[in-house]
C-alpha cells in the first residue's frame, strides 16, 4: 500500500519547496494535488509542486479537479466546456502517470438535478480517460445519488470512486459508501470529523471509528490511502504544533491502524 499526503494541509508561511521536504521526512511515499490554480498564492504553480514532488521522489496517483464549480456539470450551457476542462487535467494525469483523477458530483448545497447534458459531458470524458489509461474517481459529498447515475449510465472501468472517510460520516451517515460503490474503488481520503461537519481533522481528532473501514478497504484491495487532513483554526493542533509534527501525527495514525488491522487479519488466520 502506498500511504500519500494532501499537499495542502496548512503551514502556508512555509515555502512549498521546504513542505514538499517535510512530507518526504515524515515518511509518506505520495503526494496528492489539488489540481486548479485558486491556491497558487500559497502553494505555487501546479506544475511547480508536481516537480517538487518528482525531486523527492514522492508519487502522485491522486490529482484534486478543482471542486469550486461542480455544478457546471448538471448546466446544459457549461457542461461541455466543463468536461472539456476535466479533459486537460486528465493529460496531465496521463502525462504525469498520476492514475486518479478525483472529481465531485455536486458543489455544497448549489446543485441542480442530474441530467442528460451532464452526462454526455461526462461520457465524453471517460472516453478520453480510457483512450489515456487513466481514472476518473468520482468522490463521495452530500449526495450519492449524482454518483449512482453516473455510474448506473456510464459502464466503464474507468470511471471509479475516490471514498472519503470524512464526507461518509458527516454527510450520509445513514449509507455505507463502500457497500454503494466499493466495487469501483480506486483511491481514497482520509481525515476525521466529529460528524457535524466537514472538518478534515487527523484521525483521532474526531469521531470516525476507523478500524472496520481500514479492514473494508484492505478486503476491496485498495492501493492508495491519501490523508486530507489540515491544520487550520479547526483543529486543536492549529498554532500549537510543527509542520513536521503535525505531518509525524498524520503519518504515524494511519500506519499505526493499518498495522494493527493487519495484526487482526493474521490472528484470524
Ligand atoms: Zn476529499
Amino acid at each position: 500500500m502506498i500511504i500519500g499526503q494532501n499537499f495542502r494541509c496548512g503551514f502556508y508561511d512555509i515555502a512549498p519547496a521546504e513542505r514538499m521536504d517535510a512530507i518526504r521526512r515524515a515518511g509518506f511515499d505520495a503526494v496528492m494535488f489539488w489540481w486548479g490554480d485558486e491556491f497558487d498564492s500559497t502553494d505555487g504553480n501546479k506544475h511547480m509542486r508536481m516537480r517538487l514532488a518528482i525531486k523527492n521522489g514522492l508519487q502522485v496517483n491522486t490529482l484534486h479537479f478543482p471542486s469550486t464549480c461542480a455544478d457546471k456539470l448538471w448546466r446544459k450551457e457549461l457542461c461541455e466546456g466543463y468536461a472539456d476542462e476535466m479533459i486537460d487535467a486528465l493529460y496531465d494525469c496521463a502525462k504525469y502517470g498520476a492514475e486518479n483523477l478525483v472529481v465531485h458530483t455536486t458543489r455544497k448545497l448549489i446543485t441542480p438535478p442530474y441530467n442528460e447534458d451532464g452526462l454526455n459531458a461526462m461520457g465524453r470524458a471517460v472516453t478520453e480517460a480510457e483512450k489515456l489509461g487513466v481514472n476518473i474517481a468520482l468522490e463521495n459529498t452530500r449526495f450519492p445519488a449524482y454518483n449512482a447515475y453516473l455510474y448506473d449510465n456510464i459502464r466503464s472501468p474507468r470511471l471509479t470512486l475516490c471514498y472519503d472517510t470524512g464526507h461518509e460520516h458527516c454527510y450520509t451517515k445513514d449509507k455505507n459508501i463502500l457497500d454503494l460503490f466499493g466495487d469501483k474503488l480506486s483511491t481514497t481520503h482520509i481525515h476525521d470529523n466529529d460528524g457535524t461537519s466537514d472538518q478534515h481533522h487527523l484521525i483521532g481528532e474526531g469521531n470516525i471509528d476507523f478500524a472496520p473501514i481500514l479492514d473494508k478497504l484492505k478486503k476491496l484491495g485498495v492501493k492508495y490511502y491519501n490523508l486530507e487532513s489540515y491544520c487550520d483554526e479547526k483543529s486543536i493542533y492549529y498554532g500549537k504544533c510543527s509542520l513536521s509534527r503535525f505531518l509525524a501525527l498524520s503519518y504515524g495514525t494511519i500506519t499505526g491502524l493499518l498495522t494493527d488491522s493487519d495484526r487482526v487479519f493474521s490472528l484470524r488466520g
